[in-house]
């Protein structure tokens, strides 16, 4: 490693990337181990105001996790009453609903909130700034393994010591790559493109996804805004080349594209975000663990949005990951030990791989304009909806809150 230090410093965790999972992770660290773990955060978002225009859907294990390290009182989300599935052409006038979920997953406990993503990053890096979590506005550049510690090189020029690096730097994570590890996966020829629109009526906390052979067409219901009145969120998938043309239409053209898909059921629409295109892949990382590194979130896999897992999944290895080293450290254990690492990676590896192909099943299944399989799903999804016992273990499922759940997803503090 080239570098020409301007200060050195030696800190017990430095995480690369300041997103929902970095700054989870780095919270999560400094409550469960008090002020003498240190805990640094590297990024150079952190130099800019949160600008993140999207929306996310938070089940419920994560908001326990949110909860738990003091977030979730900060922001404003609106709680998901209910959500219905349909099935059909963009030409169909009539889109019946194949399946419908409401109720709590425990009583009074939405399956899931809607959240906007640039206040919760902003209150995660302000928690993190009280926590005593430094935070540097430059990017992990490069760094070195030596038997007891990880040597970083900021893109400021700085140097920092380790006794772990934790990539939370994103899906193209060049800390993953740096360190050797590969990831399998696939681009789907897919994009989402994502908006915000107000409408006049209520959508009374319901979730809609409508399945159109192009993929999946969601409205997911925000907080109602003092000036913009009510209002959700849209993640629209098409065809890669699709998405780019009907992005680029003129503003009364895209929004006669987005009323067809949208319906009339929430009464007149108007397009009150920017409008900005995802590209949809999968991959997940070959390791997630190397020597002193861990990965996180979307740095270790990244998932279809059909279920709106992504970020859960990445919330579910903070969870695991703070709490492996916390119970380590408490032990007198070093936290980049391969024992401790082992441990992580055993938890979340298999976790992962089973979610990736969940999502993909999904999206091979539904978007497509195949009778038979069209007809197979419907029937599909009409058993699940008459059979309340399958649909509740699909809610917990889909809430995070099935198989080895992590103390801080169950609402446990470390
Ligand atoms: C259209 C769409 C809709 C989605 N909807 C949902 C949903 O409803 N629910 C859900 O759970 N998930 C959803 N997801 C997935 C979710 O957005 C991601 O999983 C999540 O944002 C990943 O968070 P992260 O912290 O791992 O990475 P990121 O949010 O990508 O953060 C990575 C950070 O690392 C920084 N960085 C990059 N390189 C470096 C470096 N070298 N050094 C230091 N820092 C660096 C970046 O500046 C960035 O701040 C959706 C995804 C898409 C595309």
């Amino acid at each position: 490693m080239e570098s020409s230090p301007q200060s050195a410093q030696s800190v017990d965790v430095l995480v690369g990337g300041a997103g929902f999972a970095g700054l989870a992770l780095a919270i999560a660290l400094r409550q469960g181990l008090g002020p003498s773990f240190s805990v640094s955060v590297a990024d150079p978002a952190l130099a800019r105001p949160a600008n993140d225009g999207r929306a996310s859907a938070i089940v419920a294990a994560a908001r326990r996790l949110f909860e738990t390290i003091g977030v979730w009182q900060k922001i404003e989300a609106q709680p998901i009453r209910d959500m219905v599935v349909t099935d059909s052409r963009l030409t169909d006038v009539v889109r019946p609903v194949f399946l419908r979920f409401d109720g709590d997953v425990e009583p009074g406990e939405p399956f899931a909130h809607m959240i906007e993503n640039a206040p919760l990053l902003a209150a995660l890096a302000q928690k993190a700034k009280d926590e005593g979590v430094k935070l540097r506005p430059a990017a992990v550049a490069d760094f070195e393994f030596t038997p007891d510690r990880v040597e970083v090189r900021l893109s400021d020029g700085e140097t920092c010591a380790a006794r772990l690096l934790v990539a939370a730097d994103g899906a193209r994570s060049a800390i993953r790559e740096r360190a050797g590890i590969a990831s399998h996966g696939f681009s789907y020829e897919q994009s989402a493109i994502v908006t915000t629109v107000a409408h006049e009526r209520d959508h009374c906390g319901r979730a809609e996804e409508h399945f159109l052979p192009a993929g999946p067409f969601a409205i997911l219901p925000l907080k109602r805004d003092a000036s913009l009145g009510h209002r959700s969120s849209i993640v629209w998938t098409e065809q890669t080349q699709e998405a780019a043309r009907i992005v680029a239409l003129p503003e009364a053209e895209f929004h006669a594209e987005l009323e067809r898909r949208f319906g009339l059921r929430l009464g007149e629409i108007a397009e009150v975000g920017p409008r900005r295109v995802h590209p949809l892949s999968l991959s997940v990382g070959r390791a997630f663990i190397a020597d002193r590194l861990a990965l996180v979130g979307d740095a270790a896999h990244v998932i279809h949005p059909i279920a709106g897992q992504g970020l859960n999944m990445g919330l579910k290895d903070v969870a695991a990951l703070a709490e492996v080293i916390v119970d380590a450290v408490r032990l007198g254990l070093d936290p980049g030990s391969p024992a401790v690492l082992e441990r992580y990676q055993r938890w979340r590896r298999f976790d992962t791989v089973a979610m990736g192909i969940t999502t993909d099943g999904l999206n091979r299944l539904f978007s497509n304009q195949s009778d038979v399989l069209r007809l197979v799903r419907d029937v599909g999804l009409g058993l699940v909806d008459r059979l309340p016992a399958l649909k509740q273990l699909f809610i917990r499922e889909a809430a995070g809150l099935v198989g080895e759940v992590p103390k801080l997803l169950r609402g446990e503090a470390l």
